[in-house]
């Protein structure tokens, strides 16, 4: 009798709350200011604020960037200073320099929840100040509420409100994709006959979506879960799908959004083939240190599971754990169906984190890769560990047929780095 392989829907979730390794939503600002080209994103904050922001996204040293923070300094922290007065006199000034901004974002931080300056009142006085030409919204991407990616959940659901009514069934695509990434898909899409095809978050506010009941609509990042809560609301219909990771994944999410619209068969078949066999290609050569190897997820930034399921169904790995911040059945459920039980029980998926306990599971796991944030990247590879930074995995052009072969050879190239180190650590042992 053979024992059928099921999916990790219904398994047991393990749930711990603790302290957590990752970074806050302002994060998502590096990536939001590429690609909303006429928005500026004001970070209403700290010094530390400031730094995170400079030093991560410092690329923008050569052009005048399209984000900054308003330093709440210590006596706004005491109450003294009526910080609404200060915030509005500033995006003035800003908005004078800078003509070219039609959507401003005020970004909530800790300091500005600590001293509960309301944004959204800020936000709604500074848009009947400045419109018609500027549309001015908020959002938190602070520590205290969010996690690295929320920010940009955050941001696009602080959006979908103030979207005009459209009665037009039309295609959504809902998660900031790089433009190259983003126009692959558009060309795939179109090839099947699927239009108009609307993207949120919009390059420009011209080009933005209307959204109503005739809205269908799909995620291409999992972390959006308050997007898809918040167009739900505006009656969009959600198209439940694996993510578009890899030839398998990105075949499944094509598939969904093309029954979706009635697709045939036949049409589905002739665009999908030609790419499809490329990205198989591609993974099975890219993939090839991954085969039966292990892999331990921490959560970090949503897309652990899909990226989990890739690794299990596409590249011959086993999952051991597979963390991730939130959970959502609605998005991660597909993904879930097709991540396979490894045969002992596993993996284990859990939500949420408290460091120490999970750090004692991957010490005890020994995985052959184990994912995580920069913090305990180096301590573990100290530890004889061989581990990915999550944070590539954002950074990255990895949706798509075209870059399945590269998200691959991200995870294959620590497992080299480790055998090349292995293979030479004898010789320089003995040239000592
Ligand atoms: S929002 Fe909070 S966690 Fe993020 S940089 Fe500012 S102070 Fe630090």
């Amino acid at each position: 009798m053979t024992v059928q392989a099921t999916g990790c829907r219904t398994a047991p979730v393990l749930k711990q709350r603790g302290q957590r390794e990752v970074f806050c939503g302002l994060t998502g600002i590096i990536w939001l200011h590429r690609k909303m080209q006429d928005t500026f994103f004001l970070v209403v904050g700290s010094r530390t604020c400031a730094h995170l922001l400079q030093s991560a996204a410092g690329v923008m040293i050569f052009a005048e960037p399209r984000f900054a923070t308003a330093i709440l300094e210590e006596g706004d922290l005491a109450g003294l200073n009526d910080a609404q007065d200060e915030l509005d006199r500033t995006v003035a000034q800003l908005l004078e320099r800078r003509p070219d901004i039609r959507q401003l974002f005020l970004v909530g931080s800790c300091p500005s929840e600590v001293i509960k300056l309301d944004l959204s009142r800020a936000a709604e006085r500074l848009t009947v100040a400045h419109a018609p030409a500027v549309r001015v919204l908020n959002y938190s991407g602070s520590g205290i509420e969010t996690t690295f990616t929320e920010g940009e959940d955050a941001c696009l659901a602080a959006m979908v409100p103030v979207l005009p009514v459209s009665e037009a069934r039309e295609l959504l695509i809902a998660g900031a994709l790089p433009d190259v990434v983003e126009d692959q898909m558009l060309g795939l899409l179109a090839d099947l006959g699927i239009g108009p095809v609307r993207c949120l978050p919009a390059r420009s506010r011209e080009a933005e979506v209307g959204v109503g009941p005739n809205t269908v609509f799909a995620l291409v990042q999992p972390f959006l879960g308050e997007t898809c809560a918040a167009l739900q609301r505006r009656g969009a219909r959600h198209v439940a799908a694996p993510f578009p990771f890899g030839a398998e994944g990105t075949t499944a999410w094509l598939r969904a959004v093309a029954d979706a619209f009635d697709i045939d068969d036949a049409t589905f078949e002739r665009v999908v083939a030609a790419p499809r066999d490329r990205a198989r290609r591609a993974v099975a050569q890219a993939s090839e240190p991954l085969g039966g190897k292990s892999v331990f997820f921490f959560p970090d930034s949503q897309l652990e599971i899909p990226l989990a399921r890739f690794l299990t169904t596409e590249c011959g790995m086993t999952a051991i754990e597979v963390g991730s911040p939130y959970i959502h059945d609605a998005i991660h459920g597909p993904d879930l169906d097709l991540l396979p039980a490894n045969g002992t029980g596993g993996p284990t998926i859990s939500e949420g984190q408290d460091v120490d306990l999970q750090l004692d599971r991957a010490r005890d796991a020994r995985a052959d890769l184990t994912v995580c944030g920069l913090g305990l990247a180096n301590p573990l590879e100290a530890e004889g560990l061989t581990t990915k930074w999550a944070i590539e995995l954002v950074f990255t052009p990895v949706h798509f047929y075209e870059q399945a072969g590269d998200l691959a050879a991200l995870f294959a190239r620590p497992l080299r780095r480790r055998a090349l180190i292995r293979s030479v650590a004898p010789a320089l042992a003995a040239a000592e």
